[in-house]
């Protein structure tokens, strides 16, 4: 059987999406949705349903992973995988994650209507708190299934509020009770829209990641001396803040001082009490610090961390770090990379070869199977913003890649 000319509907895909921002959606045109939450719910709802239409075997697993599976003509062949998430950033973007999940829907769709058969199952995914906003770390529940993070542990992350990851998952009703524990897959492909400006730059519509950068989270902690601002001399004070500014400044000299090669950023931070007219002696920020190579990042680190100590000891501040998470950098499947360009080609579409500076489930999936990303342009090069935004055609196009990618890897035998 010859699939060469399959496409996807376009349209219904923007459809699918335009369906999806009204959950959680912003005024700024955005959505936030965040992880656990009713809106969360809501859209896991939603996309449950869209899965019947489609006759799919839907699991949902206790980490709150949703899978649907469609069957192939042997069903003892490992199947393939595609997926992606459906929660967002505070303020996030419309195509963040989700065009990762209604990308494969439609690829279903398309396989429905047309009744194409393939070898082997199918497998669409949403996988729960890719986002990592609400509870942080990012990735947990590909992270749990893939072996590489403890369950209960994610389970008693609490958010900013104090509520626990277990006890929300089970309030909105997605406390599954199938096993979050991995099993054969032949191959994964995540559709995620790049997040960066490089396809754009170069003119490009499809990319395809070599790999994901690794990515490091610290979680830095200072002490510092409150006390009325008017009546205290600058002599002596212990400003945990002043603290904290000079050593965000490092974070930004860090990747110039280390010859490039990486980036760093402080993204987040809280002041205590916030006030005025009292001197902060509570201060907490993140550093995030992402690197092709490890031993660079930790380099970079280690160089950081002794400058923090000193910034901390001459302005008299203790201080406290907690490396929070640590994935390595994931190299790809080099034939699964060549597959997505190939497909690309094959389409009359032009495609980069690149990396991906923005985490994924496809890195903790690559540890488990052979893996690879599509990747279409961002507008603008701007994404976890309200204003991210991918054109319908390159949407369309992007999910053509994935159907031809996913049609082949479900019919190869070996
Ligand atoms: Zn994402």
């Amino acid at each position: 059987m010859d699939f060469k000319d399959l496409r996807v509907n376009g349209q219904r895909l923007q459809g699918s999406l335009e369906e999806m921002a009204k959950i959680g959606g912003t005024p700024g045109g955005g959505v936030q949705r965040l992880t656990l939450t009713d809106e969360d719910k809501q859209a896991r709802d939603l996309f449950v349903s869209w899965l019947k239409e489609l006759n799919l075997e839907i699991t949902v697993d206790e980490m709150g992973n949703i899978f649907g599976k469609r069957p192939g003509r042997n069903n003892d062949l490992a199947p393939v995988m595609s997926g992606s998430h459906i929660d967002s950033q505070p303020k996030g973007g419309r195509f963040d994650g989700i065009l990762g999940v209604m990308g494969p829907l439609e690829v279903l769709r398309t396989l429905h209507e047309n009744n194409v058969e393939t070898e082997r199952p199918m497998v669409i995914v949403d996988w729960t708190n890719e986002e990592g906003s609400r509870f942080a770390p990012a990735m947990v529940a590909s992270g749990v299934w893939a072996g590489a993070l403890e369950r209960d542990w994610v389970y008693d992350r609490t958010d900013i509020g104090g509520k626990r990851f277990e006890d929300e998952l089970i309030r909105i009703g997605y406390k599954g009770t199938a096993a979050c524990k991995k099993w054969p897959v032949h191959c994964y492909y995540e559709y995620h829209i790049e997040q960066g400006p490089i396809l754009e730059m170069e003119g490009k519509l499809i990319g395809a990641p070599k790999g994901i950068l690794c990515l490091h989270w610290y979680d830095i902690y200072l002490a510092g001396e409150a006390n009325q601002v008017g009546p205290t001399p600058m002599e002596g004070r212990h400003d945990a803040l002043c603290a904290a500014a000079e050593m965000i400044l490092k974070v930004n000299q860090l990747p110039g001082r280390m010859g490039g090669n990486m980036v760093a950023t402080v993204g987040e931070i809280q002041n205590y009490p916030n006030s005025r007219n009292i001197i902060p002696d509570k201060v907490h920020f993140t550093v995030d610090i992402r690197s092709w190579d490890d031993e660079h990042a930790i380099k970079a680190w280690e160089l950081v961390r002794k400058d923090f100590e000193d910034i901390a000891a001459n302005r008299g501040c203790p201080i406290k770090i907690e490396e929070t998470w640590r994935v390595e950098h994931s190299p790809f499947d080099e034939k699964r990379v060549q597959l997505v360009l190939d497909s690309a080609d094959q389409l009359g579409y032009s495609s980069l070869h690149m990396v991906s500076g923005a985490g994924h489930d496809a890195s903790y999936m690559n540890q488990v199977c052979p893996t690879a990303m599509i990747f279409v342009p961002s507008i603008g090069g701007r994404s976890h913003v309200e204003v991210e935004n991918t054109r319908w055609e390159d949407c369309e196009a992007g999910a053509n890649v994935l159907l031809h990618a996913l049609l082949q890897s479900a019919n190869e035998k070996l």
